[in-house]
Formats: C-alpha cells, structure tokens, sequence
C-alpha cells in the first residue's frame, strides 16, 4: 500500500542550508538564545515533525489572507502578503521573508490605516498574546515601518480566532535587536549563551520542541 506520510515528507523536504554568523532571521527574535547558538555553531536539518507542522500553519496563514481578500469583507483590503524583513546594523544584517505576515488596509468609521497582522496557528487560544510573538511582531513593525499590529491567533480544529492589538514602540523593538547583537557577540567569540529557556518559566515550554536539548543538558 502507498505510504502517504512518505509522499508527504518528500514533498515538503527542502534542501538544508547551513547559517551565517552575522545574518540572522526574524522570527529567531523571541527564541531561546542558547538554541538559536546552536542553530549556527551545530546546524541540524529541520525536523520532519516539525516541518509538517509549520506547513500545516502555513496553510492556515492563506485562508486568512483569502479572507481579507473576499469580496464579502469590503472593511479590510489586504495590501501585501509574505512580506521581506531586513535590518541592517554595521555588524550584522536582520533578514528573511515572512511567510504569516500580512499588511492590510482596516477602514473603520471613515478612517482607514495600514496594520501589520502576525497569524499564528494554535492547538488552543491563549487567553493574552505570548512574548515572543510580541517581540517578533515589534521588530516586523519597525522594519517595515508601521505602527499598528496584530497578532492573530486561529485554533486549528475549528478556526476560531482572537486577536491582540499592538503600537510599535521603538524602545522595545532597540532592545530586540540589542538581543541580536548579544546574539552576534556570543556567536563571534565562541561563548555558549545561558540556557535562557530553562532559566525562564514563561520559555520552558521551548525545551519540549527543542532539537538542542541533549547537547544543552550536556553543558
Ligand atoms: S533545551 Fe531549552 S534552554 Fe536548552 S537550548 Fe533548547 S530551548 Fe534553550
């Protein structure tokens, strides 16, 4: 019999590429800063559990976007999807194309502005926004230059969704990229960060999906 979980992995298997030090992603704003080390000084191909994750929440990022485009809903225009990021600082460059971004035009009592909305799929809706969606939702607001966001949550067994409004606030988004230069420093001079996740209660929850944890503990 034809296995579909094989035709599955092969089709969504992507050729691995190893990082640069001094060129970091977007999204890695809000993670453990230990794993994303490792990330770069031990690279790892991406777990075949967690690719299919991602895509399944990919696939939910488009129903959103072929919402805000339906006809049936004149009070929000979608202006841009999968939106590039870069920020560049004299050491290191911030860059990456954002796949569960969406820039939309809300119109409300004749009053229309631009707002950045971050979507993220979730087994179960969280009663406030998570910090580091909060993080990576600043730093995409301040290289794009807007000042209002969304985060989005839509569960994935029934698409019921709840959302969280956000300003950018720039002091916030200078201590995210001052995470990036800690980043950048630990990674340049060969020093193993903490294991902040551990360290963190509100992180600890990044360990159970963390393909770094045997050669954490070992440290
Ligand atoms: S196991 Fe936890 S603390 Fe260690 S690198 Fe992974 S996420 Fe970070």
């Amino acid at each position: 019999m034809i296995d579909f979980n094989k035709l599955i992995d092969n089709h969504l298997a992507r050729e691995y590429r190893a990082k640069t030090i001094g060129r970091y992603y977007p999204s890695e704003a809000g993670s453990c800063l230990r794993k994303t080390w490792f990330s770069y000084k031990n690279p790892k191909p991406n777990d075949v559990k967690l690719t299919r994750i991602f895509e399944a929440g990919n696939m939910l990022h488009e129903f959103i976007s072929e919402v805000i485009k339906s006809e049936k809903n004149k009070e929000v225009e979608l202006l841009r999807s999968e939106l590039p990021i870069e920020i560049k600082t004299k050491d290191f460059i911030i860059s990456g194309r954002i796949d569960n971004l969406v820039l939309v035009k809300i119109c409300e009592k004749s009053e229309c502005k631009q707002v950045l909305v971050e979507v993220k799929s979730t087994k179960f809706l969280p009663k406030e926004k998570k910090p580091e969606h909060k993080m990576q939702l600043q730093l995409y607001m301040r290289a794009i230059g807007v000042n209002d966001g969304i985060i989005l949550y839509i569960q994935k067994d029934n698409l019921e969704t709840r959302s969280f409004e956000i300003k950018h606030n720039k002091k916030v988004s200078d201590k995210i990229i001052e995470r990036f230069q800690v980043l950048h420093q630990f990674l340049t001079e060969n020093k193993l960060p903490e294991a902040e996740a551990k360290l963190d209660s509100e992180k600890n929850w990044m360990c159970d999906y963390c393909s770094y944890a045997e050669e954490c503990a070992k440290e």
